[in-house]
């Protein structure tokens, strides 16, 4: 679906790029003014993902969303607007239905919840292959939103802060990443028809349930998350009203000041809102400059690290646990809802390219990468009814499954985490090249007028071995920075056109290759990925509960997980054939297969072994 030739080069990809977007603005009010960060973002015309699961998975949800039809996706802003709504209901949370029931199902929850999302995945998708049809798409669905904006919308509306953040997202995102020419016109009167509805200022769920509320699902509300998508409503708007509406939704007393101060506030919080609500704290640090927000940020997401599972998923029943608590171990035997994945894995890339941006610090890219490969890429498809991939489950008894209610959340998250991977795979600073995911893909850029292009060809992580050879219409020179994970062994390496380089590769560092590039040079990287063992956080007491960890990915046991096993069996684990993603451990009994969670179907599963010394 790609049509290379109208792709638009950026000369300067912090001006484009999916987190400080600025570009083209319009009814500039303001100048907005910003933090510089550490490194830029790239910008999405500026990245294709060339053949493998990545590119799969992003080809899949950018077809499935532009064949979605307009109509349904249109009907219930239709109906509540009092126009003429042809179309099916979609059903599940999105449709309207005066009747809902908070104790479930479902049905008529949030209506129109993620048209925003289904919106921004366009544009981003659109962005980085020109799809025409997706562009006309973008617009003609911004369109026939914007015939419908009144306040009646959210009359009677259970999570209007909620939808409106992926309302604003999809119209800031149809207009800057497909030119849509009214998209941030019609954000005004969609916040306007807001407003009346929102809270006086950011509410926890606590605060909610402690106001009168007509049933229990108004207070599920997420005002905190509003700042994020509102700053960068500012920044690409220039209107200052939406800095105004930003900094009153920043949850500072109960959120943002503890974490500032390294409080951890996080037990029994909602997961992914609250991860989601880091990325507000940074976009709060970037346009108010107040590096307490930083501090939030990256407090907030260590103490989400410490009670992460292997797979880098967290959140079992969408909440956080108490620190030192036995919570995650027992969430193995007594949930299936251990980590929501497209909304988490969304969330998770956005704050740690932020946190990338920002600092530099390569172990931030490990975070992504580990979410990757053991969450998102193993989310099974959409279907054309809105049934979704939810919840990854690390229960003992583990099988992949959907969801019960269609077009949740989560079928909102999934096409944007895909429609970012090529934007998370590359970041730049001055004329260098920062190489942050090894996934087949190209990255094109122009320095001091001539045409470079970077491209990768990987089987990554199933292969330690990954290729990026340059094309250049003359020598540059330049550094190529390459993400050296921290559990990277003592036999990594890096070779330009075949020889060993005297690049400095430590492990959770990025190692530097500067040179004055040619073109057709080749660089080769070799990651060592040696076995080994993480165990869960906060283990307390009964057996140690283990995860074999190869290079980024955590192996499942295949099967009912009843084996008796040894540390020592599972470290000596081996492929079970060449180029095959599968191992195997050989145990007392029967030999175990280990599989990464992208390569699992149906079938049963372990995550945590429980080991004898
Ligand atoms: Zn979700």
């Amino acid at each position: 679906m790609g049509n290379l030739t109208r792709r638009r080069f950026m000369q300067n990809g912090l001006l484009a790029g999916g987190a400080l977007g600025m570009g083209d603005r319009v009814c500039t009010a303001a100048t907005p003014t910003i933090r510089r960060t550490k490194l830029s973002p790239v910008a999405y015309e500026q990245v294709r993902l060339l053949e493998g699961p990545m590119r799969e998975q992003f080809d899949r949800n950018h077809a499935f969303f532009l064949a979605l039809s307009e109509d349904s996706l249109l009907k219930p802003f239709r109906q509540k607007a009092g126009l003429p709504a042809p179309g099916e209901d979609m059903g599940g949370w999105y449709t309207f239905y005066a009747d809902f029931n908070p104790k479930g199902p479902f049905h008529g929850y949030i209506p129109g919840h993620s048209f925003g999302q289904y919106l921004s995945g366009l544009a981003r998708a659109y962005a980085q292959t020109g799809s025409k049809p997706t562009q006309q798409k973008v617009h003609r669905l911004v369109e026939g939103f914007s015939k419908t904006i009144t306040p009646k919308f959210y009359v009677d509306y259970h999570l209007p802060a909620y939808t409106f953040d992926k309302t604003c997202c999809g119209l800031i995102d149809a207009h800057q990443f497909g030119q849509d020419p009214v998209a941030m016109r019609a954000l005004g009167p969609a916040t306007d028809a807001v407003i009346p509805f929102l809270p006086e200022r950011a509410l926890n769920r606590k605060e909610m349930y402690a106001r009168p509320h007509k049933d229990e699902a108004y207070c599920w509300d997420e005002s905190y998350t509003l700042p994020e998508n509102l700053f960068l409503a500012y920044q690409r708007s220039g209107e200052v009203r939406y800095r105004q509406m930003a900094k009153k939704y920043i949850e500072d007393e109960s959120w943002f000041t503890p974490l500032s101060e390294d409080q951890n506030v996080l037990p029994g919080e909602h997961a992914y809102s609250h991860l989601n609500s880091l990325c507000s704290a940074m976009q709060s640090y970037w346009n108010l400059d107040e590096e307490r927000y930083l501090r939030a940020a990256r407090n907030g997401f260590r103490m989400i690290q410490e009670q992460s599972f292997a797979t880098g998923g967290w959140g079992p029943n969408e909440t956080f646990v108490k620190p030192d608590s036995s919570a995650l171990a027992e969430s193995l035997t007594k949930t299936h809802s251990s980590f929501e994945t497209p909304c988490g894995a969304y969330g998770h890339f956005k704050i740690t390219r932020y946190l990338l941006l920002e600092t530099g610090d390569s172990r931030y890219g490990d975070s992504m990468e580990r979410v990757l490969y053991n969450t998102i890429l193993g989310a099974k498809p959409l279907q054309p009814d809105g049934t979704s991939f939810y919840y990854s489950d690390y229960n003992d008894k583990g099988q992949k499954g959907y969801f019960d209610d269609k077009w949740p959340c989560c079928s909102g998250t999934f096409p944007q985490v895909t429609a970012d991977y090529g934007i998370s795979a590359y970041m730049r600073s001055g004329p260098d090249v920062y190489v942050i995911l090894y996934v087949p893909s190209e990255l094109r850029w122009r320095e001091s007028g001539a045409a470079c292009t970077l491209t990768q060809t990987t089987e990554y992580p199933t292969s330690p071995e990954s290729t990026i050879e340059l094309k250049l219409d003359q020598p540059q020179t330049f550094a190529v920075k390459l993400r050296i994970p921290a559990w990277a062994g003592p036999k990594t390496r890096v070779a330009v056109n075949g020889r060993a380089v005297d690049a400095a590769v430590k492990p959770g560092t990025f190692a530097r290759v500067q040179r004055t590039w040619k073109n057709g040079d080749r660089i080769e990287l070799e990651i060592d990925m040696p076995q080994r063992l993480e165990t869960i956080p906060y283990q307390q007491a009964g057996g140690e509960r283990v995860v074999l960890m190869q290079g980024p990915v955590a192996l499942f046991a295949i099967g009912d997980g009843s084996a008796t096993i040894t540390r020592a069996q599972l470290l000596a684990a081996e492929h079970a054939s060449k180029n095959s993603a599968d191992w195997k451990v050989a145990t007392a009994t029967a030999p175990l297969t280990m599989r990464p969670f992208a390569a699992i179907g149906d079938e049963h599963y372990r995550l945590y072994q429980t080991v004898r010394a």
